[in-house]
Parts: C-alpha cells; structure tokens; sequence
C-alpha cells in the first residue's frame, strides 16, 4: 500500500543520512519530492537520477540557516510543484565541544543550521498547507531531551525544536496542520562515524536492543508521522532510540 499517493514533499538535508533514507522511502510511497542540501550537489544529483523514474523529484541547493534562501526555497518548490502537503525539517549538524571550549561561533552555528532554519522553512511552508492541510515532521534528538555532556548547543538546539514543535501544534491544529517530532537516539551515519570507540562503547551500553539504529528506522517512523495512519497525533516527540530513553 502506498501511503502518500498525491502528496508533496519538502525535506531538508537529503543528500545523505537520515534525510536520504526518508527521500527513498517518500519515494517508494508514492509522493513527489522536493529535498534541500548544503554542499552535497553531486550525491543529491545522484539520488534524483535514482528515483526519477519513479516520481517527480528535485533538490535544491539551500543554507537552511538562511531566512532568505528559505523564503525563496519555498517559492521555488511552489512553482515547480504547486503545493507542500509535508514538510521534514531534517537538516542537522553537530559542534561539539565542552562549555569552558565552546567558542560563540560554534553556539550560533549549531543553533542556527539545527533551530533557526527550523523557524524558517516552517514560517514559509504552512502558507500553502494553511489551504490544505498538512504534516510537518522536525528531527530532533533524545540529546534534546536528556541532555549530553559536551553537546550544550546540539542540545539546546534539539530541545528547542520540541518546544517549538508543541506550539505549532496547538497554534495550527484548527487549520488541520500536525506537527511532531521524531528524537532519534544513536543511528549509523555521517554524524556518528567520526565517534571514537569508546564513546560508541558507552552509548551502546545504555542502548536495551544493543545496537545502533538504521536511517531507514528513522524513515519509517517520519512516513508514519507524515501519513494519514497518525492523523490524530500532534505535537508529540517519538523517541526512536532502542529503549535509550527509558
Ligand atoms: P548527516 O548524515 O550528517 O546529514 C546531514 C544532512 O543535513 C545532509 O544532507 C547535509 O547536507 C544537511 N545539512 C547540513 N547543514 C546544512 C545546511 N546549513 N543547510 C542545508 N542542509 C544542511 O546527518 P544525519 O545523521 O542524517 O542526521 C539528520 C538529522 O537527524 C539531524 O538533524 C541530526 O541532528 C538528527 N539526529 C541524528 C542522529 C544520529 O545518530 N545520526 C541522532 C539524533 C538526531 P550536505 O550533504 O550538503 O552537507
């Protein structure tokens, strides 16, 4: 069955990741896809030569810290596809570092690539799902929730999306605009190979199913939040994390 037959999506960071498994699997479900990157161009290339056969895709190059490249992102998916049914904000980046190290560029970048752009792509995208409705999906992380020594703005960042998510909510559910949130706890891509082992060993111990989770798991939970099987869900956060957040 395909679940999202007629819907267009917009989805931010899909050129590789977490973001590129939700673009494959919008995909398979039948919806036509716009998808954003910031530097990728050859790998978004490839991956809309992948699906072309099977729907209408396009990425776009498109700094989503920027309000600017935001507000004109949403005019051009508007006037290459017409409508935006479902909005991922995916895009994500990691600086770590301990407080005493933080320097402020490291604070205003993380917040503005993982927090601001979450204000601006959803500021312009509900002006064409105020007409029809909508899903908006944000991911954040189980680090938002609980915290993470050396992470403070990768958490406040992610926290801030619940936050955020949870107003939009209450604010655009008369409008039949739904808006949740996935936290993903330890998932095998880009964000986390650089890890070093023992810091892996120590979120594997803390992780009930034992094993770092897949890009394609975190899909399939933002399938369900974008379709219609959870129409009566929002402003909730999902913890997808292997029990990590028990
Ligand atoms: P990833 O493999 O590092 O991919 C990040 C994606 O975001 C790429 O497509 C990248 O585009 C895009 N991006 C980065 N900065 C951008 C910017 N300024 N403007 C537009 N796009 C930008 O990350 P991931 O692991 O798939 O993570 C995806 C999301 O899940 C992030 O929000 C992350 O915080 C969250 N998350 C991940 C984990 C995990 O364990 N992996 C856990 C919890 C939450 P380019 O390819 O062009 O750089």
């Amino acid at each position: 069955m395909k679940l999202l037959d007629g819907k267009t999506a917009l989805i931010t960071g899909g050129s590789r990741g977490i973001g590129a498994s939700i673009v494959r699997l919008f995909a398979e479900h039948g919806a036509e896809i716009a998808f954003t990157y910031a530097s990728s161009a050859s790998s978004s290339e490839t991956i809309v030569t992948e699906l072309s056969g099977i729907t209408k895709i396009k990425a776009y190059q498109s700094d989503a810290a920027s309000i600017t490249a935001a507000e004109k992102l949403v005019k051009d998916v508007m006037a290459d596809f017409g409508k935006i049914d479902i909005l991922v904000n995916n895009a994500g980046i990691t600086k770590d570092g301990l407080l005493l190290r933080m320097s402020e560029e490291m604070w205003d970048t993380v917040i503005d690539v993982n927090l601001k752009s979450v204000f601006n792509l959803t500021k312009f995208a509900i002006k064409s799902m105020l007409r029809t409705g909508g899903s908006i999906i944000n991911m954040s992380s189980v680090v938002g929730v609980f915290g993470n020594s050396g992470q403070a703005n990768y958490a406040a960042s992610k926290a801030g999306i619940i936050g955020f998510s949870k107003s939009v909510a209450k604010e655009l559910g008369s409008k039949n605009i739904r808006c949740n949130v996935i936290a993903p706890g330890f998932i095998s891509t880009e964000m986390t190979h650089v890890l070093d082992d023992s810091t892996k060993d120590a979120f594997l111990s803390n992780i009930p199913l034992k094993r770092l989770g897949e890009s394609r798991e975190i899909a399939n939970t933002t399938l369900f939040l974008a379709s219609d099987l959870s129409s009566y869900i929002t402003g909730q956060v999902l913890n997808v994390c292997g029990g990590m957040a028990i």
